[in-house]
């Protein structure tokens, strides 16, 4: 009895026999891949929390905040909202300037939730 025998590779739907390890070649590598990709979008959360946890960013929220209480989304449509957070019109990480004035606005937490659900949706539309 062999000791050893081709089992099929881990990956759901993938039809290749492996003798050792549990995939094949193909999804070993991209398995390592999505563990760069994990790796890559923690440090990049560690990297923001240290900008929103850093003393001119508390500064430059408090200074809009305190020019423009509320938020600018719904005086857009005829409400009155005081303003729970200072949005990033363009975001960080598509070039966005992060201390800019003219890149900030305050918002209240549901229409910063509207925007990043639109932004998401913008980003996988490509
Ligand atoms: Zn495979
Ligand atoms: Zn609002």
């Amino acid at each position: 009895m062999p000791s050893r025998s081709p089992r099929p590779c881990s990956h759901p739907g993938c039809p290749e026999l492996v003798t050792s390890g549990s995939r094949c070649t193909r999804h070993q590598r991209e398995q390592f891949k999505q563990k760069t990709a994990v790796a890559m979008t923690d440090e990049r959360r560690r990297e923001d929390k240290r900008f929103y946890d850093s003393a001119v960013w508390q500064k430059v929220r408090a200074q809009v905040l305190m020019k423009e209480p509320y938020c600018r989304e719904c005086r857009r449509n005829r409400r009155v909202t005081l303003a729970d957070m200072v949005d990033h019109i363009t975001p960080i990480r598509l070039g966005g300037s992060r201390l800019a004035a003219s890149n900030l606005a305050p918002l209240c937490d549901r229409c910063h939730a509207v925007k990043r659900q639109r932004e998401s949706m913008e980003a996988k539309a490509g």
